[in-house]
């Protein structure tokens, strides 16, 4: 019989996308379908999401969700099941679904993804007729509280086992104790075993303690999160939930990024016609006002942070350039790496362009056009863009971090002996590591032999859905033989 799991996400493509999570919770449903999971996804009714919702049905109402009136929207979209929780209070508001326009965090966030989880513990619970799961899968702080609820203030019936997904561990979620009251939770909530954290409240701090399964995104970030340079204060909650905490890489969509029909390149191209890349290559330095060249074109597709080692990427500029390569930015996010890639753009002008912005049809051109994609991060829970970069034949240039030293082969001695690396990847993200790394990338591009096998090596690895999305069907399938 199939398994009904209620998946409880901030974001997911195609309705709203701010980072990887929305990826990763728009493709769950597809992947985990053939193993007989028959997944809902739950969404907060952000303008964006409400305006792509087509023939969506009330199907349940708040008087009073946490101060506020609220609904619950039934949709499809693409074939997959959305509820959507309308509530306009929390949720109809410009900016982006966690800070203002300006960029500060909306005060009010602990209420608003409080409200979200108390409406997905309804759900559990069976509050909404008709509507009955076996399993409840939360992603990421905003949903982490919903197992709070569940635990300590649940809706009535039986109680779901429940599944969170870390997708990075640095949004915990945390806020002062001041707001405990109005989450509606018992006092007894209130302790190490709850929802208590360093003093405060911690949303994901609490799915971590309470959630019957934790997972995240590759097994050597499952690994890193249980020391303190990686767990950012949870490391003992983690460590403590010993082999319940587990990783499951994530996939890629591979009907979203697939070179041989993505209609955003300028020329659709297959592993055996790498020559055909030439012109998405021409139109990315048209698009970025760059010159041509025989080095490399490096591109990257960030948010320009110091977690992705954006801080780095100024200082490596003149070594990049100095030694024939070019690069190729788009991205946004701090305003005092931004002011630096644009000095070192100044300084390399037909060499070095950065596009501040959020262009999903350009990435996928840039990962058609680029010879090799930077991802210089510190932690990486899973990281998608080496994995697009490998399917592509841009070949990632990344840091030994998380999910990339799970996905990315190095040219190392051995690995090019044996004729299987896929990229390069390098140990400590500063200015020598990056700069050797960019080298040793300079130095296999003009080779051209060994640079086509990289290429050729990336496009043959499969980081499609279908063997994670098997593994989170064989975790719900024991989950829910557990809890009966
Ligand atoms: P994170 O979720 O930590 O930002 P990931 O690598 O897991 O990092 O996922 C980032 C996703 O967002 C990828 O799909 C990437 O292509 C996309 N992305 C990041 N920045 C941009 C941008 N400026 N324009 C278009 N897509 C972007």
């Amino acid at each position: 019989m199939a398994i009904k799991v209620l998946s409880v996400a901030s974001e997911a493509v195609p309705l709203i996308k701010t980072g990887g999570l929305a990826d990763v919770a728009g493709a769950l449903p597809a992947a985990v379908e053939p193993h007989g999971i028959e997944m809902t996804t739950l969404l907060p009714g952000y303008p964006t999401v409400i305006a792509k919702l087509n023939r969506a049905r009330e199907v349940h109402k708040w008087d009073n969700l946490l101060g506020e009136p609220a609904r619950l929207l039934s949709a499809k979209h693409g074939g997959q099941s959305f509820l959507v929780l309308d509530a306009p209070n929390f949720f109809t508001r410009d900016g982006s679904p966690y800070s203002e326009p300006n960029g500060k965090d909306w005060g009010d966030n602990w209420r608003r993804f409080a409200a979200f989880g108390r409406a997905a513990a309804d759900l559990a619970g069976g509050a909404v007729k008709g509507r009955r799961f076996d399993l409840v899968h939360l992603h990421d702080w905003q949903a982490a509280i919903a197992v709070a609820y569940m635990r300590f203030a649940p809706f009535a019936g039986r109680a779901l086992p429940s599944v969170l997904t870390i997708h990075n561990m640095a949004f915990q979620g945390y806020f002062s104790a001041s707001v405990f009251p109005g989450l509606g939770l018992p006092r007894t909530a209130w302790s190490i075993e709850g929802v208590e954290s360093y003093g405060g409240v911690g949303f994901l701090k609490a799915g971590i303690q309470l959630a019957d399964l934790v997972t995240t995104v590759s097994p050597s970030y499952a690994a890193e999160i249980r020391i303190p340079e990686f767990g950012m204060g949870l490391e003992g909650v983690v460590a403590n939930r010993g082999d319940r905490v587990l990783g499951i890489l994530n996939g890629i969509d591979t009907r979203e990024w697939d070179p041989s029909v993505d209609p955003a390149l300028a020329a659709n191209y297959t592993a055996r016609a790498l020559g055909k890349r030439s012109a998405n290559k021409r139109a990315v330095e048209r698009e970025f006002g760059l010159e041509g060249g025989d080095g490399p074109l490096f591109v990257a597709i960030s948010r320009l942070t110091w977690q992705k080692g954006m801080d780095v990427l100024p200082e490596v500029l003149d070594h990049l350039v100095g030694n024939g390569g070019r690069l190729a930015l788009l991205g946004s996010g701090d305003a005092a790496i931004e002011q630096a890639l644009h000095a070192g753009a100044a300084r390399h002008h037909d060499r070095v362009s950065i596009r501040i912005g959020y262009d999903e049809a350009l990435s996928h051109l840039m990962q058609a056009g680029g010879d090799a994609i930077l991802g210089p991060s510190r932690f990486e829970p899973c990281g998608l863009t080496q994995l697009y970069g490998l399917a592509y034949g841009c070949v990632p240039v990344v840091a030994r971090t998380g999910g990339l030293a799970d996905t990315v082969i190095d040219a190392n001695v051995a690995a090019l002996g044996q004729g299987v690396a896929t990229g390069v990847q390098f140990g400590r993200v500063d200015y020598h590591s990056l700069a050797s790394a960019i080298g040793r990338t300079i130095a296999l591009y003009r080779d051209e032999r060994a640079w086509r096998t990289l290429q050729r090596n990336g496009m043959a690895c499969d980081f499609s859905w279908s063997r994670s999305g098997a593994a989170y069907a064989d975790l719900y399938r024991k989950l829910s033989d557990e809890g009966r």
